[in-house]
């Protein structure tokens, strides 16, 4: 049993050695990277299911380096965010991102993800506000996601930042509903104009009864505050609609597409056919 023991903490130290290198990597080429070249968005489409109609596409960053590959988003964000150097790239993806809603239909808006540090200081969020006016493309198309996590960072100078955002003409919406910790008394404080319920709630939905209550339950909260819900992570008809019978219209998830590259976007929007 000792000897397992001992193995299990060599394992283990091997293990975090290897996550703290890993770390210190995507850090180090993170801030030797050209942002413009590596950094890339997809574009996944939030859909009203009712007119099987795009309304807005969530942009998801991705990054091509030239020594690590390929790095998730799940992986280079938590280190942007850990360093603080996320308040370097989100400037730059914002600017990609409204670039690309540029060659879209006026109809289709975007819905960008912001991180804790970007919602912190009043002159990173004056920052992104010059970006978008500077862009030409009306704040009114454009949505912010923001999670409770980042906002709870630091609640007032959050909410503060957030009414900035939304005095542009902007949106607000609460991005992974149902993960964080805080209370739904705290939810009537922000300045919101969406829910997004979190994929984790949809993935079981068929099997138990317990999701479908909590997403209701969700749904018809949002109906009470007067705010708009998506469900993301919707994958099969079935979901769809059960979704559907509870009152849930706005869906975002590989039934309808995976996260696009924003050349497929505009035969996506044509297929359609958004008029
Ligand atoms: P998120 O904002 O909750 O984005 C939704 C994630 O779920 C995306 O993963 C998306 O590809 C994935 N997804 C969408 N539909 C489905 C589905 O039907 N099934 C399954 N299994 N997954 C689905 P992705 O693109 O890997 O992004 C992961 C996370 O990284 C995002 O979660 C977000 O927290 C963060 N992220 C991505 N891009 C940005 C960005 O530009 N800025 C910031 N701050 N965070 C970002
Ligand atoms: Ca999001
Ligand atoms: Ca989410
Ligand atoms: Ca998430």
């Amino acid at each position: 049993a000792k000897r397992t023991g001992r193995l299990k903490t060599v394992v283990f130290d091997e293990e975090h050695e290897r996550s703290v290198r890993q770390t210190a990597l995507i850090e180090r080429s993170l801030r030797s990277a050209d942002l413009e070249a590596e950094f890339f968005l997809t574009f996944q489409p939030i859909v009203d299911s009712h007119q099987d109609r795009t309304m807005l596409l969530e942009c998801l960053a991705r990054w091509q380096s030239p020594t690590l590959g390929f790095v998730s988003p799940g992986q280079f964000i938590v280190v942007a965010e850990q360093s603080g150097f996320i308040s370097t790239l989100t400037p730059v993806l914002l600017e990609k991102a409204l670039r690309a809603a540029k060659q879209w239909p006026e109809e289709v808006g975007i819905s960008f993800n912001l991180s804790g540090h970007d919602i912190v200081a009043p002159e990173k969020v004056l920052n992104l506000i010059a970006i978008l006016m500077r862009s030409g493309i009306s704040p009114r198309r454009v949505e912010f996601e923001v999670t409770e996590t980042a906002i709870m960072m630091n609640l007032d100078q959050a909410l503060a930042n957030l009414h900035l955002l939304k005095n542009t003409g902007a949106r607000i919406s609460l991005d992974d509903f149902g993960t964080g910790y805080s209370s739904l008394s705290q939810i009537q404080k922000l300045p919101l104009d969406k829910i997004k319920v979190d994929g984790s709630f949809v993935r079981d939905l068929e099997s138990n009864e317990a999701s479908r209550k909590i997403v209701s339950s969700v749904s018809a909260l949002s109906r009470d505050l007067a705010l708009a819900c998506v469900v993301e992570g919707v994958e099969t008809r079935e979901q769809l609609d059960i979704l559907q019978g509870i009152g849930c219209s706005l869906i975002q998830g590989y039934f309808y597409s995976k996260p696009m590259r924003e050349a497929d976007v505009g035969a996506f929007l044509d297929q359609q056919d958004v008029t």
